[in-house]
């Protein structure tokens, strides 16, 4: 089968690779849609450790096509997700008190096991989420990764209805993370980006309020306007950002990290202590997480924007992601 493979020289090369046969409590699938996610970029490019012959894609929609015997979580037909969070061990702290994302011993699709960017992938039944009815596949992509990864961060933001939230970077994920503020959560939204063309967006979705911080000062015009936000989720990856994001928020405030930028932030410890602000670092989310943010994305509440490829176009997709020059995100098509 066709499977999107890491190379030595940190490329991609589409080659022949052979699936081995299915074990105890795994399920084969056949693969139809794999977004392509900036974690991929930093995996193939050997930024967490080589990973030469690992079958990228964490963003992975795919049909069951057979089940081992013991699988009951699973039957042949089932649609699932292939996700980062692959499989954790189930039974240790993380696992067992609702935080199974940290797991000490988890494994992640297309980085610890080979992923979705295949025509099929072998997954862990009990890991592997169902996609509802109702939503398309290619969207469905998206919401195993960007989606799940925003909608947990506003859950951890506490947010309630009416309430300020300001998203910092307007991509591929801060544009699911404006759908899941406003049309999942009724928060009001804040949308900080450096590109223009990022806020029109935003503020076509139903942003509240737009702010370029090459032209204002993100942390000043929310203090002035409305006293400060509520939350503020950071999907940026500048480090800029992050201080912002620390000075808009107003006491009491819960800054949500989610963008990676490999600096630290600077933290001012008065600003935390007397006023209370939280920080709080968020990665992708649990099983419970995805199922919920598939149903949102069925009920219509959540479109991600995705544009079709073919699995041939993958290192053209990395070039264009390093550029900057898309909006959405770029899904594999296997049927193309
Ligand atoms: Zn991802
Ligand atoms: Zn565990």
């Amino acid at each position: 089968m066709k499977a999107a493979v890491v190379t030595s020289d940190k490329r991609v090369e589409v080659k022949d690779k052979t699936i081995r046969p299915i074990r105890s409590g795994e399920a084969l699938v056949d693969v139809e849609f794999c977004g392509v996610c900036h974690t991929d970029l930093h995996v193939k490019n050997a930024d967490y450790g080589d990973k030469t012959g690992v079958t990228l894609g964490h963003e992975g929609i795919g049909v069951v096509r057979e089940v081992a015997d013991d699988v009951s979580s699973l039957k042949v037909g089932d649609r699932v997700s292939i996700a980062w969070f692959f499989e954790g061990c189930g039974h240790y702290e993380y696992c067992i008190s609702g935080r199974e994302t940290l797991c000490r011993e988890v494994k992640n699709a297309g980085y610890t096991v080979d992923g979705a960017m295949a025509e099929q992938c072998i997954v862990t039944a009990d890991y592997a989420v169902k996609v509802p009815d109702g939503l398309d596949p290619a969207a469905a992509s998206s919401v195993t990764c960007a989606g799940v990864t925003t909608y947990k961060a506003i859950k951890e933001a506490k947010i309630k209805p009416g309430q300020w939230i300001a998203i910092y970077g307007l991509g591929g994920l801060g544009n699911l993370a404006l759908q899941y503020a406003k049309n999942v959560f009724n928060a009001k939204v804040i949308a900080v980006d450096i590109n223009d063309s990022q806020l029109e967006l935003a503020r076509e979705m139903g942003a509240d309020m737009v702010i370029n911080p090459k032209k204002d000062k993100p942390e000043d015009m929310m203090q002035d306007k409305i006293g400060g936000a509520h939350a503020a989720v950071v999907t940026a990856v500048a480090k800029s950002a992050f201080n912002s994001a620390i000075d808009c928020v107003r006491a009491g405030g819960v800054v949500v990290a989610v963008g990676l930028p490999p600096e630290a932030m600077d933290l001012s410890i008065p600003r935390l202590v007397l006023n209370g602000i939280e920080v709080i670092g968020s990665l992708v989310g649990t099983r419970e997480d995805l199922r919920e943010a598939f149903a949102f994305a069925a009920e219509g509440r959540v479109i991600p924007k995705v544009e079709k490829r073919p699995i041939e176009d993958i290192n053209a997709i990395f070039d264009e992601m390093q550029a900057g020059s898309f909006t959405g995100r770029m899904v594999i098509d296997m049927d193309l």
